[in-house]
């Protein structure tokens, strides 16, 4: 059985449970769906919600890719403003994938009250936190944006934000109201246990290793097994091994990494996040910070744990830790990993259409909790009903951008640099 080979948190403190044989048998279904992060488990609930049989093939397992190793952040839309959406799709089209992410959070948050998902979910609202005066001026541009589409956002001054954030350095934030924290890896295996108690087939180990399409049905062939449908989703992101039929898409993969302390002592947590906000800031280099269910304080930023930057990455966590809470100079990090982002140029993501009857979703950007919880969903509503409007995304028959390696060690090298030079 493939596990994650790092010392990841979520790991070690999932409270729900999953296991799943691997598919030995042949099978025909309505709906197939490659991979089980937040976007393959949602549709996989939403289509047997809407009546279709349903079978998802894991490659590893659950929560697997980018769902079980993320900060955690249940963030509204996307990291793209909204304005800037509407400039980069058109006014109609942005518009439309705007609205259907501000809801998203309310979406995660209804799916995990609806299966009672123990999964840490805390909704509190997260803080986008200026790291510089230029930091704060992006986020009275952000503030400006979101308050003419009336959403329940404050800009937070520095005085404020170091009252909710326990940190130094922090030069104003804007508070979300709509957004929270989750355990992502029990959100995902959460959504892969609801799934399954409506009725859908998973199977983990199971690696779609072909993929064809004939006479009206995708053919999906593991190595024991085949699964015969209708429609398909090729919901493996950033993750995808193997090749699918009529896919053609490209991305860039950067690397985010994270740490988490021990859990800190009641005295602390009256002032390191009291309120348990979740945060990152608006360096290019971005970092973030937030606390688990245990109290431990979990910080993150750009770069691989597994290429030359490791050792540049875990000496600036130190020192970045020490900078924005001194008091906790002399506390070690006992869980470190990391997980790898589909960027693409415009960070936005993509719906790419496979023939009359495959979706491949891909492109959250690092921001997938809420989009791909809304993607999944209405990705299933959209087979079920062959209405295409119900698609937050226009699907587009490819999405092809070159020079993904060379970005890839441009993105690497600079989180490498900036972390080598800053002393935080
Ligand atoms: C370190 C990190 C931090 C992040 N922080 C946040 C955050 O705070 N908030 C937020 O909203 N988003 C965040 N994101 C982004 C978010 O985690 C992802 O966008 C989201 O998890 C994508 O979900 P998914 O279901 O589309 O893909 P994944 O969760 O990556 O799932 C894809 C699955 O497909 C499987 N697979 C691949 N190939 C095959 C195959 N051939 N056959 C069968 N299965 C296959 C993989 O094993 C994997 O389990 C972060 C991402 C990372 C990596």
């Amino acid at each position: 059985m493939t596990r994650m080979s790092e010392n990841n948190l979520w790991q070690a403190t999932v409270a729900e449970t999953f296991n799943a044989e691997s598919l030995i048998e042949d099978l025909e279904v309505d709906f197939v769906i490659i991979g089980g992060g937040f976007t393959g488990c949602t549709a996989a609930i939403e289509a047997r919600k809407q009546g279709m049989s349903v079978c998802l093939l894991e490659a590893n397992n659950i929560g697997f890719g980018g769902s079980g190793r993320n900060v955690g952040l249940v963030n509204a839309g996307l990291w793209t403003p909204p304005d800037d959406v509407m400039s980069i799709l058109g006014p109609e089209a942005g518009e439309k994938l705007n609205k259907a992410l501000s809801n998203g959070p309310s979406q995660v948050f209804k799916l995990i009250e609806e299966f009672d998902i123990k999964c840490e979910a805390t909704r509190n609202g997260t803080l986008h936190c200026a790291h510089s005066p230029k930091g704060f001026t992006d986020l009275e541009n952000r503030f400006a944006q979101q308050e003419k589409r009336d959403a329940p956002v404050e800009l937070l001054s520095a005085e404020e934000a170091a009252i909710l954030t326990g940190a130094s350095g922090v030069f104003g934030a804007l508070l979300d109201r709509r957004a929270g924290t989750v355990q992502p890896l029990a959100y995902a295996r959460g959504l892969a246990r609801a799934a399954q108690q409506l009725g859908a087939k998973i199977y983990e180990n199971s690696p779609a290793i072909y993929t064809s399409f004939e006479n009206g049905l995708w053919s999906v062939k593991t190595t024991r097994g085949t699964v015969k449908a209708s429609y398909l989703l090729n919901a493996t992101n950033a993750y995808m091994q193997g090749n699918i039929e009529h896919y053609s898409s490209s991305f860039t993969p950067v690397y985010y990494f994270q740490f988490a302390t021990k859990p800190l002592d009641d005295a602390l947590l009256k002032v390191i996040l009291p309120e348990k906000h979740g945060c990152w800031d608006t360096a290019t280099v971005m970092s973030s910070f937030r606390r688990d269910a245990a109290g431990r304080l979990i910080m993150g930023s750009i770069g691989s744990l597994e290429k030359m930057g490791k050792g540049v990455h875990t000496s600036w966590i130190k020192r970045k830790l020490h900078k924005l809470f001194p008091q906790l100079k002399d506390t070690e990090f006992e869980y470190s990993w990391h997980g790898r982002i589909a960027m693409t140029d415009d960070h936005l993501p993509r719906l790419i259409q496979m023939g009359n009857s495959g979706i491949s979703m891909m492109g959250y950007n690092g921001r997938g909790i809420s989009p791909g919880t809304c993607m999944g969903t209405a990705i299933a509503k959209y087979f079920a009903h062959k209405d295409l409007s119900v698609l937050p995304i226009h699907p587009m028959a490819s999405y092809l951008q070159s020079f993904n390696s060379i970005k890839e060690v441009y993105y690497e090298t600079g989180a490498s640099l900036t972390h080598m030079v800053k002393d935080y």
